[in-house]
């Protein structure tokens, strides 16, 4: 017999006893049943509960030395009569719908401090799935709802996943450079429970950073009035080397006179170069004389740097 005090002070689990112990190569497996029966409706108190079936459960629990641990047991399941309620007996330290014990996460999260999931599914002999997915479940539950406070400039971009195939939109906090808010998609309905979330706690917006998504720039103007968007310097400048671009295309298709048509020819590179490279004195000769055949260009660039 293992006592209900042993397996709570080393498993965290609670209202189970221990009928035998089993060593198969490197597994210890402890042999537990619950010291209680359910009488009442978790749900709706009332004593009209009925058996309704039963399952075998192996339970991964802290290893003891370098073995890996296991509770075997034997899971209720219950019927109510009165609310119709049909679930499992739950026992205290095994986390609902789970093959592990609450303990046994804990450590698995402690250990990823020190090393890699690699590293921790090797040294406890499980599977990086497992690892990664109690990851997972720590940092949703730690930082499902981030504190907002003294949040006044943030932006918000998406980014691919799964190859491109899905979409996440996510907000970052400017100031402090953390993740508060990110949601699959990469639409305006993306980003609505997070204006929601700002009105709920009454907070005003100074700055807004985003690209030059119609559907970003309309949400911020309609949830955060009074915030300032501000265009992110990469995107304007992508759309200004487009346009110069495809202008310059434009122009050597419609050019007849071949010498023209040879200095308009290869200078994409010279007319979206940055100022230190347009101050070489050959690429300068050469694009001074790509803006004087074409005026088209020289004024596209004005146009487009003045707005
Ligand atoms: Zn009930």
């Amino acid at each position: 017999m293992i006592e209900t005090s042993f397996l709570y002070y080393n498993f965290g689990v609670r209202d189970v006893v221990g009928t035998r112990s089993e060593y198969k190569g490197n597994k210890t497996i402890i042999h537990v049943r619950p010291t209680r029966t359910l009488c009442r409706c978790p749900h709706c108190h009332s004593y009209t509960l009925l058996k309704n079936g039963t399952r075998e459960r192996q339970i991964q629990t802290l290893p003891i030395g370098s073995r890996r641990c296991y509770l075997k047991l034997t899971n209720q399941r219950y019927k109510c009569t009165s609310c119709h309620w049909d679930g499992w007996q739950k026992i205290p330290g095994i986390l609902k719908g789970k093959s592990y014990t609450y303990r046994f996460a804990q450590h698995v999260i402690d250990l990823l401090r020190m090393g890699t999931i690699k590293a921790v599914a090797n040294h406890l002999g499980v599977g990086w799935d497992l690892i990664k997915s109690i990851h997972k479940d720590y940092l949703n539950k730690r930082y499902k709802s981030p504190s907002l406070k003294g949040l006044k400039r943030i932006g918000i971009d998406e980014f691919a996943v799964r190859k491109g195939h899905v979409y996440e939109t996510i907000v970052v906090d400017h100031d402090t450079g953390r993740i508060v808010y990110s949601h699959p998609g990469k639409d305006k309905e993306a980003l609505t429970p997070f204006w929601e979330m700002l009105k709920r706690r009454k907070i005003t917006l100074e700055a807004v950073s985003c690209d030059l998504s119609p559907a970003y720039i309309s949400a911020v103007m309609e949830y955060q009035p009074k915030a300032q968007i501000v265009l992110d310097h990469f995107h304007i400048m992508k759309l200004m080397n487009e346009k110069i671009d495809a202008l310059r295309r434009d122009l050597y298709r419609e050019e007849t006179d071949l010498n023209k048509r040879k200095v308009i020819k290869g200078v994409r590179y010279l007319l979206l170069a940055n100022g230190t490279d347009v101050m070489d004195p050959l690429h300068r000769t050469r694009l001074e004389n790509v803006l004087v055949v074409s005026q088209k260009v020289c004024k596209g660039g004005l146009s487009l740097s003045q707005n």
